[in-house]
């Protein structure tokens, strides 16, 4: 997409018409202001090119494309119909980012900035409203008046298991000792999941600004971001995000006069799965293996280097700004009372329109797959979704109308996880796609105890003997057994949760192993 950006400065150049490299907020036939965005969540549709303030969006855009668009919409003020979002259905066509169906069941907070502000540029992040919540905490609120914001909001962290952020960070506030921590957990690994690696290449500074808050809420003066290495733009980003902060005072030993210190580092992991557990992750920016260890003690009370630490995962963290600046109230006007605001999901797989998408918590699966997603791809029917990665587990028909919060999928036998949605169509196997999340927890296990290391090894091994129609019915119960030992006996989330899709699998879909073990050969 940025050879879409270079053909349109060049554009630009050769006609002579004037141009800006940033944004142009206040002068008047300034020309064409061009700038570069994080991800507008369409990923399917892009490369996307929007037109401020009208909000046109352009979608699949090409190099060729760029010269028509430039004469038709900016020389003479006519949209490039062919270019526009097209209803797959009633072929009307939509102009406005705002009013195409993707977009308008969506309610974005974590990722209100992603494609909007210039991730690069710390000027575009203040105009749009940056470090005006780190500014409010610093010199309107103590640390106990943020916690006590944060607990209202009922903010529950976004990684996956949904513990509430507040309580967390009350926890660390309240931990003895000098030296505390704050980790942001960027360590996204899920297939199929990238909502986090977006919120760190799309808007950085607002990651930055949520750990700076919670640092100043428990007491830290430092931080650590965890990002995949794999993710090598977020990295450039956050790198320049903290070096711009740095030196406009946003970070550092007196942060814009106010006493606090605070200082962030990156460290690029190495991708491993095991290394978003919060324990594992601690070894690993210690320079340890990136194994997990029992708990307690909790990180809270001995985390990094044995200090109180929080570890907050990216989305989580995107979410404070403007919680402190608009308020807990604000925040829970969206989703449900146990699972009040937003939530991001990686929409991918069979359906119609794949991409990042941020819904009310509570809102159904329904209306993700079919009003967000446009549905099946080719007409095909729905029968499932993968949802939360290799951890979540898999959801049916039945579930359509169920609301996505964290409570209702876990009565379900799922869970959020951090957000990975796979829709599943009516062709596909469900024993196969349970092996597939199998077969990557099979390989990130770090071995350090039995139950996974074992476990998921010999239940692996079953759901090959299944789909190759060499199982019995005995096999089935072993798989089962299995599975709920490895779920009670393994030491950490990863494997605590390995089992889920064979689980959510075997309930709903048990029929689909049982015509497997009709076919025994
Ligand atoms: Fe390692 Fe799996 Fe045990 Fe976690 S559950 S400590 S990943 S072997």
């Amino acid at each position: 997409s940025l050879g879409v950006y270079e053909a349109f400065r060049e554009e630009l150049v050769k006609r002579g018409l004037p141009y800006k490299l940033e944004l142009v907020q206040e002068e008047e036939n300034a020309g064409t202001a061009l700038n570069i965005s994080g991800c507008h969540g369409f990923c399917q549709m892009g490369p996307l090119v929007r037109f401020e303030p009208e909000g046109v969006l352009y979608l699949k855009v090409k190099k060729e494309d760029v010269p028509e668009i430039v004469e038709e919409h900016i020389v003479h003020k006519r949209p490039v119909e062919r270019l526009l979002y097209h209803h797959p259905v009633t072929g009307q066509v939509v102009a406005r980012e705002e009013d195409i169906p993707f977009y308008q069941n969506q309610v974005r907070v974590a990722l209100e900035l992603c494609g909007l502000v210039n991730p690069e540029d710390i000027n575009d992040y203040l105009a749009h409203g940056g470090y005006q919540a780190l500014e409010k905490a610093l010199f309107e609120m103590t640390p106990e008046d943020v916690i006590k914001e944060v607990m209202d909001s009922g903010l529950r962290g976004r990684g996956g298991a949904g513990f509430p952020t507040g309580r967390k960070w009350a926890f660390a506030r309240s931990a003895a000792g000098d030296k505390k921590y704050v980790i942001c957990n960027g360590d996204e690994g899920d297939p199929g999941a990238f909502m986090d690696r977006s919120v760190m290449e799309g808007a950085p500074h607002r990651v930055l600004e949520g750990m700076m808050i919670a640092g100043y809420a428990i007491g830290a003066d430092e931080g650590y971001i965890y990002v995949r290495a794999e993710y090598p733009l977020a990295v450039k980003r956050l790198k320049k995000a903290v070096a711009d902060a740095e030196a406009l005072g946003f970070l550092g030993d007196n942060i814009l006069g106010s006493g606090f210190a605070f200082r962030i580092h990156i460290k690029e992991g190495a991708g491993a799965f095991v290394c978003g557990e919060e324990t594992a992750l601690i070894a690993s920016i210690e320079g340890q293996r990136g194994m997990p260890r029992p708990r307690p003690p909790f990180p809270a009370q001995s985390g990094l280097w044995g200090c109180p630490t929080i570890i907050n995962n990216v989305e989580t963290l995107a979410n404070v700004a403007p919680i402190i600046s608009r308020g807990a109230g604000w925040f829970k006007q969206y989703g449900t009372p146990k699972s009040p605001g937003t939530k991001t999901f990686a929409l991918a797989g069979q359906v119609a329109h794949t991409g990042l998408v941020e819904v009310p918590m509570g809102i159904t699966l329904r209306e993700v797959v079919f009003s967000i997603g446009g549905g099946l791809r080719e007409g095909k029917k729905f029968k499932a979704v993968q949802i939360g990665g290799p951890s979540g587990g898999c959801l049916t028909e039945e579930h359509l109308d169920l609301p996505l919060d964290f409570d209702s999928l876990q009565q379900a036998g799922a869970m959020i996880g951090s957000g990975g949605m796979v829709v599943i169509g009516q062709d596909s196997c469900m024993v196969e796609v349970a092996k597939f999340f199998m077969t990557f927890v099979q390989n990130e296990s770090c071995g350090k105890c039995v139950p996974c290391r074992e476990g998921t090894r010999r239940m692996l091994e079953l759901l090959t003997k299944i789909t190759r129609g060499k199982a019995t019915e005995d096999d089935l119960h072993l798989l089962e057994e299995l599975a709920l030992v490895v779920k009670d006996g393994a030491l950490c989330g990863l494997g605590k949760t390995a089992p889920n899709p064979v689980l959510t699998t075997l309930r709903y879909f048990r029929d689909e192993y049982e015509a497997h073990v009709r076919e025994k050969k």
